[in-house]
């Protein structure tokens, strides 16, 4: 069976399915949506080595025939240049409006496809077929697109919404036991936002989770998807609430920016990291009730996520480093930091001007 979550954005409103062989609904949903029998497929080697004939099975009964690109995987694909590979593939193949471009892969393929799609002819058909956690959870929900450029990450994007998402769980059995884990932390993160009882339920059933056991993982993806769209919903463009689904990238950004982008730190470990040290920093602020900060380091480091600063290069990870690379978030003021706090465990608000002093004692006193 699946779940299909409703993102409520009026006219633009559209399904998240979700689910063990949800890919299955793509052909007849496609059928629908398109004018012509035709798609647009965009994905990188990995994805297509794993799963391009899985994609080619789900649309052959309804007829429809795929133009393939696929890109060298990583986040350096995640550029103006390949961007303009892309739109130059779309017009080669005679893309239009009317038709649809399909992201079949990670978060990288799926900002960059989204950004591709927004651009040609001042918008295209979009659709996502997210293949990594992270991707299911959190980038392939909410419309945002982007490319990286020399200057910084995501710099360049828009706004811009698919028509349709299919999250099959059953894609994630190729992702590597790392990049699950690190999708994870971003499932946790919308218990510790808001929503305490996930949190509980995660705490017994996150094992079955990272198992990939069809119930669980659906379960924990739909419910992620729809706490995800309900904030969307109300705040699209960031200007409100939809900042608490920074909780934990601030202090993450900077261990990520810090680290150089390396791959022995990925982003959803990152964010495991600052999670667990926005905890203990609201509980050493006297903000956060101290048991409810040991529960969160204890349930994320359960799970082989990274709680702590310990074992990390103390050069590079040093205190005064890290501040510095807080203050340049871009709501900082001086010597103030805006950072996602919690009350409590699903008790999660902005605070717009944390004392950059008290967060960096604070780091030294975590190394
Ligand atoms: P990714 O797309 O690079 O995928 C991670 C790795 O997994 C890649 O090597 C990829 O080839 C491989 N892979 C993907 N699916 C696979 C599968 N089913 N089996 C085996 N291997 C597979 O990275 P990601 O973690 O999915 O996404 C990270 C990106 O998402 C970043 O660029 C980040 O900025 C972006 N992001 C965007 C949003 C948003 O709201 N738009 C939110 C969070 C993150
Ligand atoms: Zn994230």
């Amino acid at each position: 069976p699946l779940e299909t979550v409703r993102v409520e954005l009026g006219a633009r409103a559209y399904d998240i399915l979700v689910g063990h062989g949800a890919l299955s609904e793509l052909g007849p949903r496609l059928s629908q949506m398109l004018k012509r029998p035709r798609a647009f497929v965009l994905t990188d080697e990995t994805v297509a080595r794993h799963h391009k004939d899985a994609l080619e099975a789900a649309v052959k009964s309804a007829g429809i025939r795929l133009d393939w690109l696929s890109l060298p995987p990583g986040e350096k694909t995640k550029s103006f240049s390949q961007l303009e590979g892309v739109l130059d593939w779309l017009l080669a193949g005679g893309a239009d409006r009317g038709d649809t471009l399909i992201a079949f892969g990670g978060g990288v393929i799926g900002d960059m496809g989204g950004l591709a799609a927004s651009l040609m002819k001042r918008g295209m058909g979009f659709v996502q077929v997210p293949t990594t956690l992270l991707a299911q959870v959190d980038s392939s929900v909410g419309g945002k697109t982007a490319v990286n450029t020399p200057r910084g990450k995501n710099l360049i994007g828009a706004f811009y919404q698919p028509r349709l998402v299919i999250a099959d769980t059953a894609l994630l059995a190729t992702l590597p036991a790392r990049e699950l884990k690190a999708g994870y932390a971003e499932i946790v993160k919308y218990g510790l936002i808001n929503d305490a009882a996930f949190f509980d339920w995660l705490a017994v059933n996150g094992q079955k989770v990272l198992a990939l056991e069809p119930e669980a993982a659906r379960y924990a993806v739909a419910r992620s998807c729809a706490a995800k769209a309900a904030i969307v919903a109300e705040d699209e463009t960031e200007t409100g609430v939809r900042q608490l689904l920074n909780l934990g990238h601030t202090f993450g950004h900077a261990f990520e920016a810090a680290n150089e982008y390396r791959e022995n730190l990925l982003h959803g470990e990152a964010v495991a990291l600052g999670m667990a040290l926005a905890f203990r920093y609201g509980a050493a602020s006297g903000i956060t009730p101290a048991a409810d900060a040991a529960r969160v380091t204890e349930v994320l480091g359960a799970s082989g996520l990274p709680v702590s600063l310990e074992g990390f290069d103390p050069a590079r990870f040093a205190a005064d480093r890290l501040a510095a690379l807080m203050q340049q978030d871009k709501k900082a003021r001086a010597g103030r930091v805006p950072l996602i706090l919690a009350r409590g465990i699903g008790a999660a608000y902005v605070h717009p001007d944390a004392d950059l002093a008290s967060v960096e004692r604070f780091l030294a006193s975590e190394l």
